[in-house]
């Protein structure tokens, strides 16, 4: 079995590539009013943490789906390291998840799925990294608990790994990071791919071009 790679210290490749475009980037529609401050200050010099809007769906949507059973979610961010201009940044192109055993206020990967992860991992269809992790927290805010400390410190201990806590009954979300001994907030933007739609929670318009059967061939 082949384990997923973690993002650590050692070497990587880390390759030269401009952030998304201003015009395909969003602050998260859960920000409050002081993160969202925090956002546009950052708007002009990049961020240090791009999620795409598939995995910030998945991430939602688990958070809501378990929050109904009143169970807390869980998952890993995947992606991949860049920099621009000599400064780092992180791109999350996609989540995984496996089964958890969770109740409202505990989360953690059930022993026996990690395989089943490692599969959807490879299914995952791109070279990644494991960039961080995901949980949320249903009704309580969005903090790091002394395990969720406790979490990062021993699987994610480097400044580029991201915790992110979503709390979908209150509508909030944060990204978190270690510096040395302290946690600290990360503020990160939305971005798109170019052909997607950029609104949230509606179907992109290129399928409904696909898929349409009277599409006739533009004339010359
Ligand atoms: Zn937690």
């Amino acid at each position: 079995m082949k384990g997923p790679r973690i993002l650590g210290e050692e070497e990587i490749k880390i390759e030269e590539r401009p952030p998304p475009p201003l015009e395909r980037i969003k602050p998260h529609k859960w920000l409050s009013a002081k993160d969202l401050e925090d956002y546009k200050r950052l708007e002009r010099d990049g961020y240090e943490l791009y999620v795409s809007k598939i995995a910030e769906e998945k991430m939602r949507n688990h958070s809501i789906r378990f929050a109904e059973i009143q169970k807390e979610a869980m998952g890993l961010l995947l992606g991949w390291i860049y920099r621009n201009c000599g400064k780092e940044y992180t791109i999350v192109k996609d989540v995984v998840t496996t089964d958890l055993e969770s109740s409202s206020v505990h989360v953690r990967f059930d022993r026996d799925a990690f395989e089943k992860l490692f599969t959807s991992l490879e299914e995952a269809g791109f070279d990644y990294l494991v960039v961080g992790w995901y949980h949320s927290h249903p009704g309580h805010g969005c903090f790091m608990s002394s395990t969720d400390v406790y979490t990062q410190r021993s699987l994610f201990n480097s400044s580029r790994h991201t915790a992110i806590v979503i709390d979908p009954v209150n509508k909030e979300i944060k990204a978190f990071y270690l510096d040395g001994k302290s946690i600290r907030t990360r503020e990160f933007a939305i971005y798109w791919d170019e052909y997607e739609n950029p609104y949230y929670g509606t179907r992109v318009k290129k399928r409904e071009l696909r898929s349409d059967p009277d599409c006739v061939a533009p004339t010359q």
